[in-house]
């Protein structure tokens, strides 16, 4: 595996491995890996010859200074998972790599930016379209994994893609589970022993909510059952509860006759955590 700190260093590494013919696949990170990231590293191995991991913590990306601060970061514990995964380069730039100084070139979704998750956390997505299109630049991939559980970022980058004619194909990774049902995360980490236990009723919320689709149903149903079963969980207060359109996240009313995004983020003590699921009529 090849590590690489620098533009240049990542550019020569991928373009011996794109003359010996090789399709790139690529998954961008922020380290503190976990079984979910390296499940998109297995999405991007069958989606291409030759894998490329990124581990940058984004600035542009963090509201607030101390959220930043406080993000894990274990380099050789993620390098050695990557090893393991048979990740052919890693690109581990610093800051100023990234953004070199006197940078001022943002890349914005307007729309898709500024709704639901991006409305709590201003500038957010515009600081990942921003990083990604960097990324992607450095990279030059052919495919590209973003994971579901991310479920706004996943749109906001399919649609840059499509807007600026990027030539890199995206693929959505399905959330990859803890055995009780919770959405792995970085996050789950520092919840204390009884909060966990209590995260169990993200997934259990939303698996209430597919099961009631099945027997026919309206949005505003679905959104009682996910409310009432949070509810059950003193520990849990929900935070936001988004029913939208699956590709273009917007809301929807009534009878539910086309794929329903739920996007779910409850709080824990001071941990945020989200979820989502897509169901189908
Ligand atoms: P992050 O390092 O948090 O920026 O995440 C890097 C990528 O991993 C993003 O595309 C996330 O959506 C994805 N990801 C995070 N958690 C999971 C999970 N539990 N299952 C699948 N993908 C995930």
């Amino acid at each position: 595996m090849k590590i690489c700190r620098t533009v240049e260093e990542t550019r020569a590494a991928v373009a011996a491995l794109r003359t010996a013919g090789q399709r790139i696949g690529f998954v961008p990170t922020m380290g503190a890996l976990h079984a979910g990231h390296m499940s998109l590293v297995s999405l991007a191995k069958t989606a291409s010859e030759a894998t490329v991991a990124s581990i940058f913590v984004n600035p542009t990306q963090f509201g607030q200074a101390a959220d930043l601060q406080s993000y894990p970061r274990d380099e050789a514990r993620d390098l050695a998972m990557l090893q393991e995964a048979g990740v052919e380069i890693v690109f581990l730039p610093e800051v100023t790599t990234i953004y070199p100084p006197g940078h001022e070139t943002i890349v914005e979704t307007t729309h898709l930016a500024n709704i639901l998750h991006g409305k709590i956390r201003p500038g957010h997505f515009r600081g990942v379209t921003s990083v990604v299109t960097r990324l992607f630049n450095i990279v030059q991939p052919d495919v590209a994994v973003f994971g579901e559980k991310d479920y706004q970022q996943l749109q906001v980058i399919k649609r840059m893609v499509a807007d600026l004619h990027m030539p890199v194909e995206i693929l959505g990774g399905p959330i990859c589970r803890e055995a009780d049902g919770l959405a792995m995360s970085s996050r789950n980490l520092r919840l204390t022993a009884e909060d966990r236990a209590a995260a169990v009723v993200l997934s259990q919320a939303l698996q209430a909510a597919e099961d009631l689709a099945k027997t026919g149903t309206t949005v505003e149903a679905i959104r009682d059952v996910i409310a009432n079963t949070i509810a059950t969980e003193p520990r849990a207060t929900l935070q936001g509860l988004d029913t939208v359109t699956a590709d273009t996240l917007d809301n929807l009313h009534g009878p539910l006759t086309t794929p329903l995004a739920v996007m779910l983020s409850v709080q824990f003590s001071d941990i945020l955590l989200i979820d989502q699921k897509v169901i189908q009529p």
